[in-house]
Order: structure tokens, then C-alpha cells, then sequence
């Protein structure tokens, strides 16, 4: 069952108004199974729309409008879906009279246009609308399901329901699965997977990346659950070394997770994410178990005194280095004994304080004092997205030790 939502509104297209309602039921109807194929979005102009229901009738099953059902002359969806199909309107004397008593309850005046709301296509089923005075309505035609929905979103989202009811079964609903990985790249993981070749009609694999992490998407449909299973089975010994989770578990609670089964602890020197890498483990319920502690040295004096940072290497080698990173991490050891010990350092911007570039990074990370990894980076975007980034690329480099402690490497 292929579906085409037609979404009305000038406001929509000059962006004044954020389109939540096309994603608002593209989301309700592929999770029960149908195919929701294209979306357009048109202004208030009778040509417009019946330019977009002629592209719809052409490709879908089921066609959905919002917006346009108002009083004003510029609400014209119904006359434009009535003229494509040249079906007369017809005046509805119970929705007159509701709308004369909403009037009288809102002491707002009506005036004549509040007429065109009472008018309906010859042979629609008319759908209830508790919240506003534009009733929806369904439409059986040439073997299309036609829906016309009203847009502001507190009218149209609780009217989906009265959509659902009235539609065929899906033929084959959609199951997803999911793998969150880490160390590895969007198209590194795309081109892996390609080689794999396990796609077909049935089966389809997506990848979508979010800053240090890549999930994959392997959306079966009319699959079984033990097939769909297998499928992602497949996935994972592909990308065994980098999936961190099979379900909606997020980075930060995986390591939380795999710290609190090893019984390891965590601290952290924080300079250019200032606590953000802190924030998002002490989110996590049960992160005092694992969570030791975080210094955040922002001057180079306190990363002297309070992490034993060497002065000469500040001066040689600037806060912004390796080096300063590696005595940040070991140093981090030193005071606090926490089994893993991760350093940031970096500028953020949108100025520099070093010589380093704005968007450069070092994390060390050490594990009971000796040096895991060091990692220079080089991030772009805004002061906020550098620091983002680097706090989770901080969680990234944690969950990919975490990992390999696992896998027994
Ligand atoms: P009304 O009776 O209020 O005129 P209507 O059915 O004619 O309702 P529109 O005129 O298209 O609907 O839109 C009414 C309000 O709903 C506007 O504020 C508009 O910005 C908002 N709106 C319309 N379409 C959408 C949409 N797709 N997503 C979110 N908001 C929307
Ligand atoms: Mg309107």
C-alpha cells in the first residue's frame, strides 16, 4: 500500500511554519506496515494541489491532505480535490448547525464564509474533529483511499486515528532492527555492507552516521522475525569490533554498562569540553559505580598543579598537544587511581589560545597508568559542535578499548 502525503499551506513553503504533521503520520503509518512513498508540499493555490493530487493518483494507494480546511477563501483544498474529480460540494446542514453552536459558545461573530466549512464532496465519509471547527473528511475514489485532514497540528494528530481505521491491512509490515557502531566510518561501514550484498526486494540496510557513531538500519518487510534476525546476525559478525549495541542503548550507557560488568572506574581531565563529557555520563542511572571523578583544567596552571602537567611541556609543546594530553591522562592516574583515564584537550573557537588550529583535538587515553591511545583530531563546526564532538569521540575511544577488553584482544 503505497502512500503519497499532500501537505497544504503557503506558510509551509515560505518555512514560516515547520512541517511537523507529513512527519507526524509518515512515522504512525510506516510503523504499521505501509509504504510511504513521497511527500509534497504545495502553496494554497487550487492548481497547486490539483497538480500534486494528479502526480499522487498516479503512483498511491492512499492519499492524505492537511491543511486548507478552513473558512478563508484561501483554505481551498476540498474545492480542489472536488473539481479534479468534478463532484459537487454539498452543503451539510447537521455541520452548520454544530458550527452556529461552537459561534455562540465563543461569542466570536460568523460571517458568511464560515459557510464554506458546512460544504462537503458528493459521497465522503466526514471525520470528527474535537478540537477545531474544520471536519476531515475520506473519500473513496477510483480505488484510492483520499484523506483531507485539517493543519494545525493539535486537530490533525488526534484525527489520524479515524485515517487508520479506515484502511486496508497492510500487505507486509515493516520489521527493523538496529546496530549502533563506533571506530569506524559511515562509508567504511556502507562499503563493508555493500560487499556483504545481503539486500533484496525484502530486505534493505541503511546507514546513518551522528557524529563519532554510525547506526545501521536493516528493515525487512513481509520478513519473519527469525529471518530478520538472521539477517542482522550477519550484520554484526561483519561489523563485529565496532557494534557497541544491538538496541537503543546509547554510547554513554554501553560504557556505563560494560564498566559496571568488569567493575572498572572512570575519571576524566576535561579542558576544552569543560564537564560536557561528565554531564553525559553522570546522566546515565548508576554512573556513581563507575564514575570516579573529573577534574576540569582549563589554565595551564591548573594542569600543572592539579594534574602535574610538566611546565616544560606546556611551554614547549603548548596545552594544545600530545604530549600535554599524555601527562593529562597519566597524570589523571596518578590522583586518582581510576582504572581508565581519559584526557581532552583542543581549541574550540571560534580564537585560538596555541598555536593549533581551531577544530584541533588530542585525547589520550590510558588504562591503570599506561597509555592506550592518543588521538588527534580535527573537528569543524561551531565552538559548541567542537566541544560536542570531542566529548564523544571521548565516549567512542572509551567503548572501543571497552570492546576490545571484551573480545579478548
Ligand atoms: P484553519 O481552520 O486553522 O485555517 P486549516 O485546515 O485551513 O485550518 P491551514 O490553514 O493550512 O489549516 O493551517 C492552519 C494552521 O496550522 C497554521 O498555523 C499552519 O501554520 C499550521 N499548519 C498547517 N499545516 C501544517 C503542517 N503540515 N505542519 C504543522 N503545522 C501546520
Ligand atoms: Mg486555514
Amino acid at each position: 500500500m503505497d502512500v503519497e502525503i499532500i501537505t497544504v499551506g503557503t506558510e509551509l513553503l515560505l518555512g514560516s511554519t515547520v512541517n511537523t504533521n507529513g512527519p507526524y503520520i509518515g512515522r504512525k503509518l510506516t510503523e504499521l506496515g505501509y509504504n510511504v512513498r513521497y511527500h509534497q508540499s504545495v502553496q494554497d493555490h487550487m492548481e497547486d494541489m490539483k497538480n500534486a493530487l494528479d502526480l499522487a493518483m498516479g503512483r498511491g494507494d492512499i492519499i492524505i491532505f492537511s491543511g486548507g480546511l478552513g473558512p478563508t477563501k484561501d483554505d481551498a483544498t476540498k474545492e480542489a480535490v472536488a473539481e479534479y474529480f468534478h463532484l459537487p460540494l454539498i452543503f451539510d446542514e447537521k455541520t452548520w448547525m454544530e458550527i452556529q453552536e461552537r459561534g455562540r459558545r465563543s461569542r466570536y461573530v460568523l460571517t458568511e464564509n464560515n459557510k464554506r466549512q458546512a460544504y462537503f464532496i458528493q459521497g465522503s465519509q466526514l471525520l470528527d474533529n474535537p478540537n477545531g471547527s474544520a471536519k476531515g473528511s475520506f473519500l473513496s475514489v477510483e480505488g484510492k483511499y483520499i484523506f483531507l485532514l485539517p493543519g494545525p497540528p493539535n486537530e490533525f494528530e488526534p484525527m489520524v486515528a479515524q485515517v487508520l481505521e479506515r484502511l486496508p491491512e497492510p500487505e507486509a509490515p515493516l520489521k527493523v532492527s538496529s546496530l549502533h557502531l563506533t571506530g569506524i566510518g559511515e562509508s567504511h561501514a556502507e562499503s563493508l555492507l555493500r560487499e556483504l550484498d545481503l539486500e533484496n526486494d525484502a530486505l534493505e540496510i541503511e546507514t546513518y552516521a551522528s557524529y563519532s557513531e554510525v547506526e545501521v538500519k536493516i528493515m525487512g518487510r513481509g520478513l519473519s522475525p527469525v529471518e530478520l534476525e538472521a539477517a542482522t546476525a550477519k550484520v554484526s559478525t561483519l561489523l563485529k569490533g565496532y557494534v557497541f549495541s544491538d538496541n537503543s542503548e546509547t554510547a554513554a550507557e554501553t560504557v556505563v554498562r560494560r564498566l559496571q560488568e568488569r567493575g572498572e572506574t572512570l575519571s576524566f581531565a576535561e579542558s576544552i569540553t569543560g564537564g560536557l563529557l561528565s554531564s553525559m555520563i553522570t546522566k546515565i542511572p548508576g554512573a556513581s559505580s563507575v564514575f570516579h571523578s573529573a577534574l576540569v583544567t582549563y589554565s595551564d596552571d591548573q594542569k600543572e598543579e592539579l594534574l602535574g602537567v610538566r611546565r616544560e611541556t606546556l611551554a614547549s609543546k603548548s596545552a594544545v598537544s600530545r604530549e600535554v594530553a599524555e601527562e593529562m591522562a597519566l597524570g589523571l592516574y596518578q590522583r586518582t587511581g581510576a582504572h581508565y583515564t581519559l584526557s581532552l584537550t583542543g581549541e574550540a573557537g571560534p580564537s585560538t589560545n596555541t598555536q593549533a588550529q581551531v577544530g584541533t583535538v588530542f585525547l589520550a587515553l590510558a588504562y591503570q597508568g599506561k597509555l592506550l591511545h592518543v588521538e588527534e583530531l580535527h573537528l569543524n563546526g561551531s565552538r559548541e559542535t567542537i566541544q560536542l564532538k570531542s566529548a564523544k569521540n571521548g565516549l567512542s575511544l572509551i567503548l572501543q578499548y571497552l570492546m576490545e577488553a571484551e573480545h579478548g584482544k
